[in-house]
C-alpha cells in the first residue's frame, strides 16, 4: 500500500479546479477569435508549448486551455472522487502506482506516463 498524502492532493485539485473554472469562464466571456499568424514562425508548435516563453504564449495557451480545460475539469472531478474511493494515485489502465513526481506536476493524472503515451498515440 502506498502512503499518498491525499489531503495535500485534494487541496491541489480543488485549487486547480478553481483556476480551470475561472479560465473557462474567461474564455467563454471573451473569446479571442481567430488566431492570426503574425510571426510566421510557428513551425515549432507542439507539446512543448508550455515550456516556451514567447509573446504568443498567452494566446496559444488560451487555445490549449479551451481545448483541454473541460477534459481537465472532468479529470479533476474524477481524481477527487478517487481520493474518496481510496484509489487515488493508481494508474487506471494497468493498476500500477503513479509516481509522486507525476502527481505533483499533474494531480489529476489517471495514468502513469507510459500508459498516457500509449493512449495519446491512438
Ligand atoms: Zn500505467
Amino acid at each position: 500500500m502506498s502512503a499518498i498524502d491525499t489531503d495535500h492532493f485534494r487541496e491541489q485539485l480543488l485549487d486547480e479546479r478553481k483556476r480551470v473554472v475561472a479560465a473557462l469562464q474567461n474564455l467563454h466571456d471573451d473569446h479571442p477569435g481567430s488566431l492570426t499568424d503574425e510571426s510566421g514562425d510557428e513551425t515549432a508548435f507542439d507539446n512543448h508549448i508550455l515550456d516556451t516563453a514567447t509573446e504568443t504564449y498567452d494566446r496559444e495557451l488560451d487555445y490549449t486551455l479551451e481545448e483541454n480545460s473541460e477534459h481537465v475539469l472532468a479529470d479533476i472531478d474524477a481524481a477527487l472522487k478517487r481520493i474518496e474511493d481510496g484509489t487515488y494515485g493508481v494508474c487506471t489502465d494497468k493498476g500500477e502506482q503513479i509516481p509522486l513526481e507525476r502527481l505533483e506536476a499533474r494531480p489529476w493524472a489517471t495514468l502513469c506516463i507510459d500508459c498516457q503515451r500509449e493512449r495519446e498515440r491512438r
